[in-house]
């Protein structure tokens, strides 16, 4: 199981958040079929959606939208307070050779555009507030400066970002994937900044200690160096998508009496796919009988 933590450092003026997501990106891999640079910048941009998420504590669900111009399209993740994960990309299959460096170019898939962050309080109580948008331009697309440069920028919390996806040649494919969100908040000491950026710099890659066993709390030791921090929560993250035939059924209704008709006397039925999981829900005869009945009487 997945499992992301906050911790608190330097009497609280330094906050850091760490995730394994390793289970979650896997599990977007398989229903999305992406390529190894599509789930790179998928499963980036779903892990930067856990660590955002669980910084904010008046959003119950938050979605990072980059909407770049390069072949991958837009990718879409989202996180809830009940540490459910979910996303997609537009164009999953498209694939690029490694950059110079050896590494998934996900900047070349990306592109330019912007990177918005949607963020949104009552979700979960079903009260429609609402929800708050930042949007900054795409600097890197690598995601996770993008990240901080949002963070930085939009919400003015300096910030350092990592989130990686490692991947290898043998199921299960995505070996190791997670991150660290470090947020410096008013107050923080400039000595106590420089020492963490320092560490930073020389820390192994996120997806390697993960890969080496590392626990969210040796990932957060990684970030902070010899500087004390405190675990004030920990908890569960999973790839989970709100759909269900339910919704489905509704979403049919929605259509209206005559759509819904001439469903049932062309096919016979009609499938709907969630484009966040990959789900199809498939209405039969039956279900579209009894949807045209509902609506005729109301
Ligand atoms: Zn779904």
């Amino acid at each position: 199981m997945d499992r992301l933590a906050k911790a608190i450092a330097a009497d609280g003026t330094v906050r850091v958040i760490s995730a394994i997501t390793t289970d979650t990106v896997t599990e977007a891999f398989r229903r999305h079929e992406t390529s190894p640079t599509a789930t790179a910048a998928l499963g980036r941009t779903m892990t930067g959606a856990a660590l955002l998420g669980a910084s904010f504590k008046d959003a119950d669900r938050l979605t990072i939208k980059v909407e770049g111009d390069g072949p991958l399209g837009s990718i879409i993740a989202e996180s809830n307070s009940s540490g459910g994960i979910r996303g997609y990309v537009h164009n999953p299959l498209l694939d690029v050779p490694p950059n110079e460096a050896g590494k998934f170019d996900v900047r070349a898939i990306v592109g330019n555009g912007m990177f918005h962050v949607i963020r949104e309080s009552g979700y979960e109580l079903g009260l429609n507030t609402e929800p708050y948008v930042g949007s900054v331009p795409i600097v890197s697309g690598e995601i996770g400066e993008d990240l901080a440069f949002y963070l930085a920028n939009s919400e003015q919390i300096p910030s350092a970002v990592m989130v990686g996806v490692l991947l290898q040649n043998q199921e299960p494919f995505v070996a190791a994937a997670g991150g660290v969100l470090v947020q410096m908040m008013p107050g923080a000491n400039e000595h106590i900044i420089t020492m963490i950026e320092d560490t930073i710099k020389h820390a192994p890659h996120v997806t390697k200690l993960i890969a080496d066993g590392a626990t969210t709390s040796d990932l957060i030791a990684s970030a902070l160096g010899i500087i004390e921090f405190e675990v004030l929560e920990e908890s569960d993250i999973t790839f989970k998508c709100n759909c269900s035939l339910e919704r489905a059924r509704a979403m049919i209704a929605s259509f209206g009496i005559d759509e819904v008709a001439s469903m049932l006397a062309e096919d016979k039925q009609t499938a709907m796919t969630c484009g966040f999981c990959n789900e199809t829900y498939t209405l039969d005869e039956g279900e579209l009988i009894a949807i045209l009945g509902e609506l005729q009487q109301s």
